[in-house]
């Protein structure tokens, strides 16, 4: 038990929870759209730089250890990046003529439709897929005050859910979920479900981050053994670790069901249409992601059953 301090947070937070939920709903409802763009304006910046922050960290921990191999490594028509390079640091730029991005510029969804998707200097188009990032997450952060109402539970709703995102983008253009994504976000839905009112008993949440992690390293290691394919990573472990901590253990079994209906179409549909060959691996964790989310929002019988 904490001592006296914990009902004075709480006092002091509700002080800034109540007068928002004294708001209009047309005021809060705004403010978490102005809040989404915001913060899906930042996920923009963390999808394209994690992985090559990343990238350079595994570099240099190679060229430290094994100074010859590595370098063959480097792709010599590679843009050189500044010595500087993090979420922060340098500020967002043209890719194409290395343009600084000025403040109206950053404004997001706003700037990319006055400057009709193009860069301000050189006219490069810039990928409509910056601006429908934070318009999903402003739908999100939306959603999450919808379904939570004016309560901090929305705020970690919205967080999980733009982490989510982040991660899927990644494992998409990289095949890859970085640990300093999942983890954090395992031990943050265990912080999250340690006082009542969280989204599952601590109980329920512990069983579910050991559980969902099991669960897909046995899945792995069979399909290892007995077909001798890695269908998926252990990021993807991580990652339904996270979401059994998060949403507890009955939400696996329809994170599960739902990421492997979804993960099939899609398989299907990108073979049919690109003539893919089927073995290609497909990344796992967007749909674990969407499987995720949809629990989130709309629960599980399972929790009407036992819950
Ligand atoms: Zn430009």
């Amino acid at each position: 038990m904490l001592p006296s301090f914990e009902p004075y947070v709480a006092d002091h937070a509700g002080v800034y929870l109540q007068a928002f939920a004294a708001l209009p709903a047309a005021a809060k409802y705004g403010f978490a759209v102005v809040f989404g763009l915001v913060i899906g304006s930042f996920l923009t910046v963390v999808v394209h730089r994690l992985p090559i922050m990343l990238e350079r960290a595994w570099r240099a921990e190679i060229e430290a250890t094994d100074a010859k191999d590595a370098h063959s490594e480097h792709d010599p028509h590679e843009r050189p990046l500044p010595v500087r390079y993090n979420l922060a640091v340098p500020r967002s730029g043209c890719p194409h003529c290395g343009h600084t991005l000025r403040a109206w510029e950053n404004i997001p969804v706003v700037s990319f439709v006055l400057l009709r998707g193009r860069c301000a200097k050189c006219g490069a188009p810039v990928s409509p897929r910056y601006p429908l990032i934070e318009l999903a997450t402003a739908l999100f952060a939306a959603a999450s005050l919808y379904a939570f109402g004016p309560d901090w539970l929305a705020l970690a709703a919205f967080g999980l859910c733009a982490t989510l995102l982040a991660m899927s983008l990644i494992d998409f253009d990289t095949k890859y979920l970085p640990d300093s994504l999942t983890l954090p976000l395992l031990w943050a839905g265990l912080i999250i479900n340690l006082g009542d009112g969280g989204f599952a008993p601590l109980r329920d949440a512990v069983i579910g981050a050991i559980a969902g992690y099991l669960f897909l390293w046995c899945v792995y290691w069979i399909f290892r053994l007995v077909r001798g394919v890695e269908g998926m990573g252990y990021g993807d472990f991580k990652l339904l670790a996270a979401l059994g901590a998060w949403l507890g253990w009955m939400a696996l079994p329809q994170i599960l069901m739902v990421s492997a209906i979804a993960g099939a179409l899609v398989g299907l549909i990108a073979t049919w249409r690109k003539r893919m060959r089927f073995e290609e691996p497909l990344p796992f964790g967007p749909f674990l992601a969407i499987g995720g989310a949809l629990t989130l929002f709309f629960g599980t019988p399972l929790y009407a059953l036992f819950g």
